[in-house]
């Protein structure tokens, strides 16, 4: 083997200086910052050869690039987290830096629920988030989601539409995909009730909310149904599936002015304002 031509190689690959270097009085070449060495003899085979070799500056350089693709790898994944957790793109802009603050008390929860997060999974506890239309029960749960999945934790947002949707696709694959619900740390299921009419409808919910239980793993339920009607089903057989959601899920009452109708009103009072009405 020719060590000359291999050390020679070596060489080639350590980076050159890239800041200014002088020849110190051994006639190597230093770092004019660190005076670090950028040069060394090493003795082989009884031979000496000078090579290159890295100062202070050069080290931190490299570890800053290290930390920056690492960075960007993260980043990445969490982007991919995100697309894969949210099935409704918008609700992928709910987040807490967006809120219009016009639910403190619920905000409060939902970043308390997020820095306690490794607690609730571990007691696969979850909430149950109830109040009228467009109080921002949706946008809560969902602000939470982003949260999670910011710290690379996984979560899912999805409602039983969807999930009746994609099961009739592929019902042979029903349980596939049940199990592949419980893969995310965090189940959000938007809208409980709102599309429950039919048996198939109620079994679907049940075997989601059954198998999230039977798994120990938490959720958060949206729903327009009143606590009285959760604890008190008016249909029996509701009770296997809000029994669950009871044990698991903790009640925080969604009132106040509604998004959507602060949303409309103010529409309502820009159209006047370009009619001329004021
Ligand atoms: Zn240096």
């Amino acid at each position: 083997m020719d060590y000359n031509k291999m050390i020679d190689n070596l060489n080639k690959r350590v980076p050159k200086p890239v800041e200014e270097t002088y020849i110190d009085e051994d006639g190597l070449m230093r770092c004019t910052s660190c005076h670090g060495k950028r040069e060394t003899i090493i003795e082989i085979f009884g031979q000496s050869r000078k090579v290159s070799c890295v100062c202070s500056c050069q080290q931190a350089a490299a570890l800053a690039e290290d930390e920056a693709i690492e960075k960007r790898a993260k980043m990445r994944k969490i982007e991919e987290m995100r697309r894969t957790g949210f099935t409704d793109k918008k609700l992928m802009e709910c987040t807490f830096e967006n809120d219009d603050g016009s639910q403190p008390k619920v905000l409060h929860i939902a970043k308390n629920y997020v820095e306690n997060f490794d607690k609730m999974k571990e007691g696969g506890k979850g909430l149950l988030l109830y109040g009228g239309v467009g109080t921002g029960k949706t946008y809560a749960a969902a602000s939470i989601a982003n949260a999670l999945i910011d710290k690379g934790i996984s979560a899912m947002v999805t409602n039983f539409a969807r999930i009746s949707n994609k099961l009739q696709e592929r019902f042979e694959k029903k349980q596939a995909y049940l199990d592949n619900l419980n893969k995310f740390d965090l189940l959000v299921l938007d809208d409980l009730a709102a599309e429950r009419s039919t048996e198939y409808m109620q079994e679907i919910v049940y075997n989601v909310i059954d198998a999230r239980y039977r798994a120990g793993l938490p959720m958060i339920i949206t729903t327009n149904l009143s606590l009285e009607t959760i604890k008190n089903p008016p249909n029996p057989t509701d009770n296997r599936i809000y029994d669950r959601i009871l044990e698991k899920c903790f009640p925080v009452e969604v009132k106040g002015a509604s998004h959507r109708r602060k949303n409309i009103k103010a529409e309502f009072e820009n159209m006047k304002g370009l009619l001329g009405l004021n």
